[in-house]
């Protein structure tokens, strides 16, 4: 019995993917980590229920070297729709560390990029860290919202989270 069906990850969009690999390219040598986030399927014009991972958002604060990424927890907000997270291997293995696997807990999809971080160089994780599939689909995001162009005032105002809050689970 599936009660919440319609929050099932259908896929990504092809324009987060290319966005991920791209930022992941521009951080070589370091690290580059990301949180996905989703809309509806139906909002994107599919006839199916579920979500559809849309957006790559960076959390300001995320700390990169070139040995691993981390986020601060506290910089995580609590009601963030994030649906999972994406970050890049510079060495081009595509397993999650022990780390990663410490944090895939939070979110249903995890995603590893690896160099040379060509369109085949990633792969989905679920929050146990085993595989799994991920399509890629072809849909059109809404006219007028670019995830490039995310300035600090851009993700308070859409998380309207606060920073003191620390109610971490
Ligand atoms: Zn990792």
């Amino acid at each position: 019995m599936r009660l919440f069906r319609s929050s099932e990850i259908l896929g990504i969009a092809e324009d987060a993917l290319q966005f991920a690999l791209a930022a992941s390219e521009d951080a070589h040598p370091h690290e580059y980590m990301g949180f996905l986030r989703g809309e509806d399927a139906r909002s994107l014009g599919l006839e199916r229920d579920g979500t559809v991972i849309t957006d790559v958002l960076v959390i300001p604060g995320t700390e990169s070297n070139s040995v691993s990424a981390t986020v601060k927890t506290s910089q995580i907000p609590n009601d963030f729709n994030s649906v999972g997270s994406v970050h890049s291997h510079p060495n081009g293995v595509l397993k999650p560390s022990k780390e990663d696997l410490a944090t895939f807990g939070r979110g249903k999809v995890h995603i590893i990029i690896g160099y040379p971080y060509e369109r085949e160089d990633w792969q989905a994780f679920d929050r146990n860290g085993d595989p799994t599939e991920l399509d890629v689909l072809d849909v059109s995001l809404p006219e007028g919202e670019s995830f490039f162009d995310f300035t600090q005032a851009d993700i308070d105002a859409e998380l309207d989270y606060d920073f003191d809050d620390e109610a971490d689970p």
